[in-house]
């Protein structure tokens, strides 16, 4: 240490060594706040890679195109024609089961027979 740097530690006094460590403090907790937004992004975009795989293989089930199990189905001839994803309404229950309307297309269905 030449005599220049021991003479400028002299003049460190106790306010600007807790400044100091203020913003060493800041420095690490920047570093390790962007460190967990990128752990973050890598965990969004694998659900969102998951999500899209969701999307581009609809589960069918009695020609119905159903998705994330919620129950409701979706309307075959919209996510065949546009890959859109419409929620049919019920209409009204009958005899052979519940028919179903889709608020786009307006093609009916029945989730009995679930013919159009
Ligand atoms: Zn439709």
């Amino acid at each position: 240490m030449d005599a220049q740097t021991i003479e400028a530690m002299k003049n460190i006094n106790t306010s600007s060594v807790v400044q100091m460590i203020i913003l060493g403090v800041i420095a690490v907790s920047t570093v390790m706040s962007a460190a967990k937004e990128s752990a973050q992004g890598i965990i969004n975009k694998k659900l969102r890679r998951k999500i899209r795989k969701m999307k581009e293989k609809p589960l069918r089930h009695d020609g119905q195109v159903l998705r994330d199990n919620d129950g409701i189905p979706y309307c075959p001839g919209c996510f065949d024609d546009k890959n859109k994803f419409i929620h049919l309404t019920a209409l009204q229950a009958n005899t052979s089961g519940l028919q179903l309307l889709c608020p786009v297309c307006k093609a009916d269905f029945n989730i009995g027979t679930f013919s159009s």
